[in-house]
Order: C-alpha cells, then structure tokens, then sequence
C-alpha cells in the first residue's frame, strides 16, 4: 500500500512530536478527548434539528479503553465523524498555523513554548504512541475509513468497518525506555486521574470500563473467593469550571483551566467570575492575560468571548460580547436565554446579548479598577501589555467611549518619573495650575528634556510624558479631565510668562526684526524667527 505523505508543515510539527522530549506528554489524552468532544458537540448540534441522527443527549459519549496485552489505548466517541475527504484534509494537513508561525518567528522557541502555548492536537498522540489507528464513520455516510499512521513515513488510508456513525482511535505505545515509562497510560487509575486532572469539565461523559473484583456467590465469609467483573466507570464531573461553585474553585483551579482553555503559558493578570439572574441570567468567566497573544495585533486576530446555551456550545468567538478596547479578554460565556438554534445574524440584534455585553465590559472594567486600587504593580503589568489598545478605544468612535476609559489611563509623570493616573495627575497638581501639561516625544526622556517642558517643570507642574503616536489624538479627544484642559507644552499660548515679560519680548522681537527676518530668508523651509521668553537652558526650539 503506497504511503501518502504529509505536507510539509505538518511534517515538522509531527517530527516534533515523534520526537519529543516535553515532559508532559499525559496531555495528548486531554487533546484527544477534547476533539471527541467537539465532534460529539457537533453532531449533537445536528441532532437539535433533524431527527433521524437517533442520538438523545444523554446517548453521546467518549470511551477509554486500555489492553495491556496489546499496549494499545482506544480512545472512541460517537461524534460527527469523519469521511474519507476529511480523515485525509484534517489529519493528513494539520498545520497548526499558531503554532508553526510561533516557531517561525521564535527561531529558538523550544517545543515547551509551543506545547504549552497552543496545544498541539492530534499530533500530540505521536509523542506516546508509535502508531496510530483513526477509524471513522462520518454522520450521513455508509461507509468506514481508517487512516493510519506510525508518523514519520506519511500515512495510509484504507476502507474500514463501523456499525455507527463516529471514531476510535487506537495508540499503539511507544516501548519503555530509560525515564520514559509510557505503560503508565495503560493503568486505569492513571487514565481516570488524568481524565480528571484535564478534563473534568468537558459535557459529555468519559467512561471507563474498569477492573473490579466481588466475593463470589455463594463462598462463605470465612473463605472468600473472588470474581473479576466489568463496571462502567463515568470519570468526569461533566460540570464546566464555570458552573462550578465557588468554594470548590481557587486561583489555581482558575488558572489551569485558562491556560489549557486558551493556549496560555502565563497565568492570567485577572480572572472574573461573574453571573447575573433576572431580566437576563448568565455567567461569565473572563481572564485577561498577561501579555499580548503572539497575534494580537495581526489582522488574523479575532476578538470574541465563546458563547454557551444551555450547556452547548454555539459560537467560539463572539465578537458582539466584548468591544474593541477589551480585544484581548478571553472567556465564557453562558446563558439560558438564547435559543440554541439562533442564527448569526439574529445574535446580533439579540436584545439579551446586549445587556449581558454591557453589563460584561462594566465589570471587567470595575475589576481592572480594583486592580488599580489594590495590586497597582498588576495593573502597570496589564498596562504596558494593553494600554495601548485602551487608547486606541479612547480615540476611536470619535470619542464616544472616552467617558468610560478615561481613568484607566496611566502616562508617565516627569516629576516622579513613574506612571500616573489622570485623577493622580489632577489631585496632585500644583496651586495655580489650571491645565494638565503634556510632552511628546520618542522617549519620556526626551519628552522630558524638551526645551519647552523646561519652562513648565521649573513652575513646579507635572508634565504627563507621552510616547505613543495615539497619545496626544487621545488627550485631545477626552479635551478635558475634572474640568482641567490638556495643554501640550508646546502649544504657542502657554501663558506662563508674566504681562511684563510678554511685552519684554515683544519691544525686542520689533528691535530685531531685520535681523529676524534676515534669518528666515538664510534657513530654508522656515515661516518665522522669533525671540522666546519661554526658553530656559536651551538656546533654540523648533516648533
Ligand atoms: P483542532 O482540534 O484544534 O482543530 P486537532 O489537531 O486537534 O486540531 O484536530 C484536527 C482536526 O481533526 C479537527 O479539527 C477535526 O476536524 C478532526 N478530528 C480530530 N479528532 C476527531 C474526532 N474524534 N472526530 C471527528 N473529527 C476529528
Ligand atoms: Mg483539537
């Protein structure tokens, strides 16, 4: 049988896998039984609406099965399935673009980077087994396809037989070797302690057929015998981490869940937890990272919180939850008060959605308010990751958003040299002051070094130090903070200058009009030489 091979991006992916020295390969069981549960979600989402898939909610599950005989692990469910077409597409193709960009990127990233930042799917079965079987039978079809793999020399597809609709798919482990002990995997409490340690919460049941052993009928309590039978074991919760009371959760039980959820080697800057009954009832599991996922501010980025309905999941990525300016928060959501069959368009309008949207970036913005207040460092850490796109949100809309943003805003203050709030800057701001003073340069140094800052520091005023190109387009949308106006240091109408120094300057700007005007004529490119009563050590200052 001719091998087909993989292409060659997941060939690089797959030798990494083959070959891999990661420490934690437990997490292929969790990656695939997380795809069982996608494809069962899908096909449970067909079964809302076409009756003939014969499956109730309750009849979907995910199987494991162990033979030490064999050394194999069968991991099945009776999902969606695949044809032959996609066994080939999905399994043949995989290119993990995340994390294949990562790599590109980070030429020394190490395969613990890419693990940990992305999960690495199905391949990841390969860092255990040295060969893997998918059976398959795609809903809607008569027929089985078996794609087979022992990873380096490409794969085969073959026609195979399946009685219903779904996949199994069997690991042929990897031999022992020195600190490599792969028939752990084989060991039921092994497999049940990693189902649980992973997988807790996914909604459809994991179940084990276990091992037991009972006193036989009939054999006297004095001198037992014992008989081997067969149970039925369900190894996970089923409950999702968000349903979960909050007694049973901590920051690390939190923290875990993001990082397997979303792709995370950090832990999250902030978790909020948070439900709402009443005109509308959800709950919302939100985490804000803490840095900028490696894509942030690629075009491919897409915002959205994952949306749940009555325990199914229906969109992975709603946008119209979370506004721009909160790009980066990621999360779940669930709620009752959507129908499971609603189309996209029908969601955006969706009045329920809405609210549970507004009410979502006022508490998230409240928690990051009380970060300010509490864990001030953790709040600088989540600015230099995602101030910039707060500004940005200040800008945008023509402002509309500014009200609401505005005292997020950290800039660095001159005479302190660290970052400060506007309602800092304003509260601490010298008597007779009645503008906030801003610079802008490349570097806060040099902002604050300017010629023009001079003048105002030696009055004793702060200068807020910007050096983002949105800075000063999002001081001049907000236009005023507490009823302070933003002034740029180098505006021409600062007015520090006393009414005699003005008309000082003025009688030597006429005394020296030939002079000055003789300049501008010698340097090209300039519209007017004049005399400052605003300069301080500095000579000169072009404005
Ligand atoms: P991801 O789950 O992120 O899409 P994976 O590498 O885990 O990537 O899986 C690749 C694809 O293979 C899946 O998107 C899915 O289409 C298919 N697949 C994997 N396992 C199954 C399964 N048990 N049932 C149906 N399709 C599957
Ligand atoms: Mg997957």
């Amino acid at each position: 049988m001719a091998k087909k091979q993989f292409k060659a991006e997941s060939k690089r992916l797959l030798d990494l896998m083959v070959n891999s020295i990661y420490t934690h390969k437990e997490i292929f069981l969790r990656e695939l039984i997380s795809n069982a549960s996608d494809a069962i979600d899908k096909l449970y989402f067909i079964s809302l609406t076409d009756s003939s898939v014969g499956l109730n909610r309750e009849d979907f599950e995910i199987r494991i099965e162990a033979d030490k005989a064999t050394r194999t692990l069968k991991i099945s469910d009776n999902g969606v399935g695949m044809t032959k077409a996609e066994l080939e597409e999905n399994l043949g193709t995989i290119a993990k673009s995340g994390a294949l960009a990562f790599k590109a990127e980070h030429e020394n990233a190490d395969e613990v980077d890419i693990i940990g930042q992305f999960g690495v799917g199905f391949y990841s079965a390969f860092m255990v087994a040295k060969n893997v079987r998918v059976l398959s039978r795609a809903y809607g079809s008569e027929e089985a396809y078996v794609w087979e793999s022992s990873g380096e020399d490409g794969y085969t597809v073959t026609k195979g037989k399946k009685a219903s609709a779904g996949t199994e798919i069997t690991l042929e482990l990897k031999d022992d070797a020195e600190g490599e002990d792969y028939s752990r995997f084989l060991e039921s409490f092994i497999l049940s302690s990693l189902v649980r340690k992973y997988s807790d919460y996914i909604r459809y049941p994991i179940r084990m057929t276990a091992e037991r052993s009972r006193r036989k009928e009939g054999s006297s309590e004095e001198k037992p015998e014992y008989e081997t039978y067969f149970e039925d074991e369900t190894l996970n919760s089923m409950v999702p981490l968000w349903k979960k009371p909050r007694g049973e959760l901590d920051d690390e039980k939190y923290a875990g869940f993001y990082k397997e959820k979303f792709h995370d080697f950090d832990d999250p800057i902030l978790t909020v937890h948070t439900s709402a009954e009443g005109a509308v009832s959800y709950t919302a599991l939100m985490y804000v990272p803490k840095r900028p996922p490696f894509d942030f501010y690629s075009k491919e980025y897409q915002r959205g919180l994952q949306l749940y309905t009555s325990g199914v999941m229906i969109m992975d990525k709603c946008e119209d939850l979370l506004p721009d300016y909160f790009s980066f928060v990621k999360g779940v959501v669930d709620t009752q008060d959507l129908s499971l069959n609603i189309s996209l368009e029908t969601l955006q309008h969706d009045r329920q959605l809405k609210t549970i949207a507004q009410n979502l970036k006022k508490k998230l913005k409240a928690e990051l308010m009380k970060l300010l207040d509490n864990q001030r460092d953790k709040y600088e850490e989540f600015w230099a990751s995602f101030g910039l796109t707060i500004k940005y949100g200040v800008y945008s809309d023509y402002g509309a958003n500014k009200e609401f943003l505005s005292d997020m805003l950290m800039f660095r203050s001159a005479k302190e040299n660290k970052l400060v709030t506007l309602k800092e800057y304003v509260e601490r701001m010298a008597e007779g002051q009645d503008c906030i003073y801003y610079a802008c340069a490349e570097t806060a140094e040099r902002a604050a070094k300017l010629p023009q800052s001079e003048q105002v520091l030696e009055r004793g005023y702060d200068i807020l130090l910007m050096t983002d190109d949105i800075d000063e387009f999002a001081v001049k949308v907000i236009d005023d903070f507490m009823e302070k106006p933003f002034k740029s240091v180098s505006d021409n109408d600062l007015n520090l200058e006393s009414d005699e120094d003005k008309k000082k300057t003025e009688s030597l700007n006429k005394e020296y009009a030939p002079l000055l005007s003789a300049m501008k004529d010698a340097i090209e490119g300039v519209k007017e030489v004049r005399l400052s009563g605003r300069l301080k050590s500095a000579p000169v200052c072009i404005t």
